[in-house]
């Protein structure tokens, strides 16, 4: 016979979302049990910088989220039963030229339009956040918004919040069947036999989603896309910001912008992230590749990293790296993530696909599934992320 458990909620996926998730479910007294396949950790969630970034995001929801999700941020740093090292540091994204001062300056006013306190700033005045920026950049954006946390302590702490509101996790354990009978879920089985009743799932599997979603014959189109960051030895205090540059949010906007870049940084999608830990070590990075389940760091991509970085940090061409990994970045064909009830199955959530944004955004899609699930509706309109946008032509 099988083994049998209930649960008001099962989410599937104990990365940062799926934690998250889970958190502000047990916080409001919903029992959650949380199936994680592997361990914690082994997902893109700890394969990741930890930039807590508003800069980057367009005007618009994404922005919205965002900026609600700093909120969240900062009252989760107080409330949970671990340090997660969360700072709101400022940010800066580094202009090369005229051509992208241009671009960059329409962007910041958009941005500005929509509640961001940001500004342009010259690179000398960029330098107090880093000395060791090149002397012939055209300048930056700063916005003292921006902000950075440990990926993993926010993971972990989340967990341990859920765990304190007695939320039940359960490690090694992957969802191998999301039991729906009629037009309702029922609940899900486990690799292990167990059956879980519950009338609530959540689909949390980053970039495994659309497995889950093959198996319930849905299309949850996230794709994984490749993310290489090298990590330097320990330097004394480098830097009072985050670090961006515009290529890295201009591209999908205005793709001419790698027009003079090399075909090194066009192939691997180069665009520069700096952060420094609180150790010291500084994590530079990355790409963005399409190339599968593929998690390998290449040779090619860490040239290509540290070259990108030392045409905006020459100074930092003695310090050396010390090793370097690679993520897959649960990815959309639109870039939004997905986030919200599936039509047709009633019970069934999809949260996933949150790109390179999903640190920032796990407070606020945290607090936003919860609420669908305890009050069937969300405080913010999320209608734009749902997984129906996909199947509708
Ligand atoms: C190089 C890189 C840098 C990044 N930098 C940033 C950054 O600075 N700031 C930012 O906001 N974001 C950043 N991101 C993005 C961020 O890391 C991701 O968006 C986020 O970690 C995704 O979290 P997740 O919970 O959806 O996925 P994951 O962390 O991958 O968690 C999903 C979990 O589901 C589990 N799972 C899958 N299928 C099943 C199943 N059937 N049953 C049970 N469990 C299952 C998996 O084992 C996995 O642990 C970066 C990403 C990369 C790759």
């Amino acid at each position: 016979m099988e083994n049998e458990a209930r649960s008001d909620v099962v989410v599937i996926g104990g990365g940062v979302i799926g934690v998250a998730i889970a958190y502000y479910l047990s916080r409001r007294g919903i029992r959650t049990i949380l199936l994680e396949k592997r361990g914690l950790l082994l997902g893109t969630s700890g394969a990741c910088d930890g930039f807590f970034a508003v800069q980057s995001k367009r005007p618009g929801l994404l922005l919205r989220l965002t900026l609600e999700s700093i909120k969240e941020i900062e009252r989760l740093s107080k409330e949970l039963p671990i340090p997660i090292h969360y700072r709101r540091c400022g940010g800066l994204i580094l202009i090369e030229n005229s051509y992208e001062m241009k671009l960059m300056e329409d962007f910041v006013t958009r941005q500005r339009e929509a509640g961001l306190e940001v500004k342009i700033i010259s690179i000398e005045e960029a330098k107090y956040f880093c000395p060791l920026l090149a002397d012939d950049l055209e300048g930056a954006t700063y916005s003292p918004m921006d902000g950075q946390v440990h990926p993993h302590y926010l993971t972990l702490a989340l967990l341990e919040g859920f765990k304190a509101f007695g939320g039940k996790v359960m490690l090694r354990s992957e969802a191998t069947e999301v039991i729906v009978e009629g037009k309702q879920v029922r609940g899900v089985r486990t690799d292990a036999g167990l059956r879980i009743k519950s009338d609530t799932v959540v689909c949390a599997a980053g970039v495994e989603s659309s497995r889950v979603g093959e198996r319930l014959g849905i299309k949850i189109p996230v794709v994984p896309k490749r993310g290489q960051i090298l990590v330097t030895e320990k330097i004394p205090p480098l830097l009072r910001a985050i670090l961006f540059d515009a290529k890295y949010i201009l591209v999908k906007l205005h793709p001419e912008v790698l027009k003079d870049v090399s075909d090194e940084v066009r192939k691997l999608g180069v665009g520069l992230i700096v952060e420094q830990t609180e150790h010291g070590n500084l994590l530079l990075g990355s790409t963005r590749e399409l190339v599968g389940f593929d998690d390998s760091v290449t040779f090619e991509a860490i040239s290509a990293i540290a070259r990108n970085t030392l045409r905006y940090l020459p100074g930092l061409h003695k310090i050396n790296i010390i090793r370097a990994f690679a993520g897959l970045r649960p990815s959309t064909p639109d870039g939004y993530p997905i986030i919200g009830p599936v039509e047709g199955i009633e019970g069934l959530i999809i949260a996933t696909g949150h790109e390179g944004d999903g640190i920032a955004l796990a407070p606020i899609t945290g607090r936003l599934v919860s609420e669908l699930i305890a009050e069937g509706k969300t405080s913010i309109d999320i209608s734009p992320l749902s997984p129906s946008r996909f199947s509708r032509t």
